[in-house]
């Protein structure tokens, strides 16, 4: 394979297309596994309709992917940061240009609303967009030493890196990821997962456009078992995983059997504190974007709302209100703000939390029921988001991460018992404070366990900002300049301009 550069006009091509066929993306071009065991079926979930059949790749498949990345690792590895970053910078404009169709690409494969896959989608523009810019900064370090000798600290890429998916934002998690590796002069296998596998291929054909060699950004689709083999195929450097903590606990030790690096974004369970002197709109705005968009669906979503007593009965009334004008519908409406859970399964696990936080002691205030739409959608899982109080620490839907649409409000009295109470978990995702008093907001923040805490706002993730997780929430960070260091690997190179100096070891 040469290190051509490829061009195409995939998008002229028809996106619509792309549904019918998310096979494997390997070395510039869509290919079919024709070994495979069997086909996954993916499901529509604004419809509860099959949307696809994906065939489930292989060790074999697997093999030709990786064997692809890596046959073109030595001439993208060669390029300049700038020139890898010129095609990164094609690649955003041209998702920009196509921003409408991917995002209606993404609702296919999600049922999230329109509006949110906008954003989405967009979020994939700006990373590569900001790698892209960053691309030529990606430098090594010139250190003087004694007696006029120095020594050059090269940033080297890794090699193949290995990256996997969860559902919930399917684009953004693969573009998080392939968008620094491939700065850094990285190459790419990617496996989404299995209930999302349609943007991944759509991402391989703007690069194609882009002028990305062939080889450089592969897919490889498959459920948990083909995410085990590419995660212990011995040519790949690195694994890049997002997904849960039993999952990660697995690419972990499979990574550290072949002394693979790792970064893992997993799950959260993370508090956001709402102080009596807070701004009672925006708390409440930021409570619906912090537990309810993407059905719920968010790693970092502040499912433990902790609400100041004194405001408790008053925030409580205006967040049922506010919850109870969301508008559950079908995820291309314009006015749709929640869309259909992923899948029945998923659907049920939620439903699930909701009895037993009853059993537990918990009242429903509003939501957690599935709503039956009619016509083509009534086959698809929509939940009404669910406000619960008279919640305690101790109960099942306060300890474990849910991943769907119930927000759990808690009542404090101080400060020191918030925090206190902020951190009793394994997670440590996210986290927010909202207060006016500049000097509480700054000392909650500090005292809470987790890579990224936001004063007086929810869920928001610029490119620039590392993004990652403390505790059993993750290892390694993604976005900001911190990825760098995670997709690189730093060679020394001393240069003595003198004699060597060995003591007495060498006698005249
Ligand atoms: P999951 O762990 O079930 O699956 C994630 C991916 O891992 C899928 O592609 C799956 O096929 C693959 N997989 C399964 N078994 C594997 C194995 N043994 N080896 C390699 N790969 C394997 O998670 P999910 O249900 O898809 O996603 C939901 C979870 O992801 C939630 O816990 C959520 O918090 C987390 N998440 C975290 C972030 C973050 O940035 N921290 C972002 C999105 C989602």
């Amino acid at each position: 394979m040469t290190c051509e550069m490829a061009s195409g006009r995939i998008l002229s091509r028809g996106l619509t297309r792309m549904v019918a066929a998310p096979w494997n993306y390997v070395a510039g071009k869509r290919c079919d596994p024709c070994d495979a065991s069997h086909n996954m079926k993916v499901v529509e979930p604004a419809s509860g309709q099959l949307l696809c059949e994906v065939p489930v790749s292989g060790q074999k498949e697997v093999a030709h992917a990786v064997a692809a990345a890596k046959e073109v690792f030595p001439c993208w590895s060669k390029l300049s940061c700038r020139e890898r970053g010129r095609k990164l910078l094609e690649a955003s404009r041209i998702i920009r240009e196509n921003l409408e169709d991917i995002s209606k690409l993404e609702v296919r494969d999600t049922g999230k609303p329109i509006w949110e896959a906008r954003v989405d989608i967009e979020s994939c523009a700006d990373a590569l967009e900001y790698y892209g810019g960053v691309a030529g900064a990606i430098v090594g370090q010139h250190v003087p030493l004694s007696g006029g000798s120095f020594a050059m600290v090269q940033r080297q890429p890794l090699g193949v890196i290995g990256g996997i998916g969860a559902w919930n934002f399917p684009l953004q998690t693969c573009v998080w990821k392939v968008a620094p590796a491939l700065a850094c002069g990285n190459t790419f296998v990617y496996k989404p997962s299995q209930f999302t596998p349609v943007t991944a291929v759509t991402l391989g054909e703007v690069f194609k456009e882009a002028g990305v060699p062939d080889g450089v950004y592969n897919v490889i689709q498959g459920e948990g078992e083909t995410g085990a083999f590419l995660c212990s195929h011995p040519d790949v450097a690195k694994l890049s995983f997002t997904g849960s903590v039993p999952t990660g606990v697995k690419v972990m030790a499979t990574g550290a059997q072949g002394i693979k690096a790792v970064t893992l974004e997993l799950g959260g369970k993370s508090p956001l504190i709402i102080f009596e002197d807070a701004d009672m709109k925006n708390a409440i705005k930021a409570t619906l974007m912090a537990n309810f968009l993407s059905q719920g669906q968010v790693c970092s979503n502040g499912t433990r709302v902790f609400v100041q007593k004194s405001i408790f009965k008053e925030f409580v009334k205006q967040l049922v209100d506010a919850t109870n004008k969301l508008k559950i519908g079908n995820p291309f409406a314009e006015d749709t703000t929640v869309g259909a859970t992923i899948h029945e399964d998923h659907a049920k696990k939620v439903l699930g939390y909701i009895s037993t936080a009853k059993e537990e002691g918990a009242t429903l205030l509003c939501g957690g029921e599935r709503i039956m739409l009619e016509g083509e959608l009534s086959g698809g899982y929509y939940l009404s988001p669910a406000v619960l109080v008279d919640c305690k620490d101790d109960m099942t839907v306060v300890k474990e991460e849910v991943f769907g649409s119930i927000a759990s409000i808690l009542e404090f009295d101080t400060e020191e018992e918030a925090i206190q109470r902020a951190n009793k978990t394994d997670f440590g995702l996210a986290g927010a404070v909202f207060t006016k008093d500049i000097q509480r907001g700054h000392r909650v923040a500090n005292s809470i366990e987790a890579g990224t805490v936001w004063i007086n706002t929810y869920n928001l993730y610029p490119t620039e900002l590392p993004f990652g997780g403390y505790k059993h929430s993750g290892v390694g960070r993604e976005n900001g300049m911190a990825v760098i260091d995670f997709f690189t690997q730093t060679r020394t190179v001393y240069v003595e301009m003198g004699d060597v100096d060995c003591g007495p070891l060498y006698q005249e």
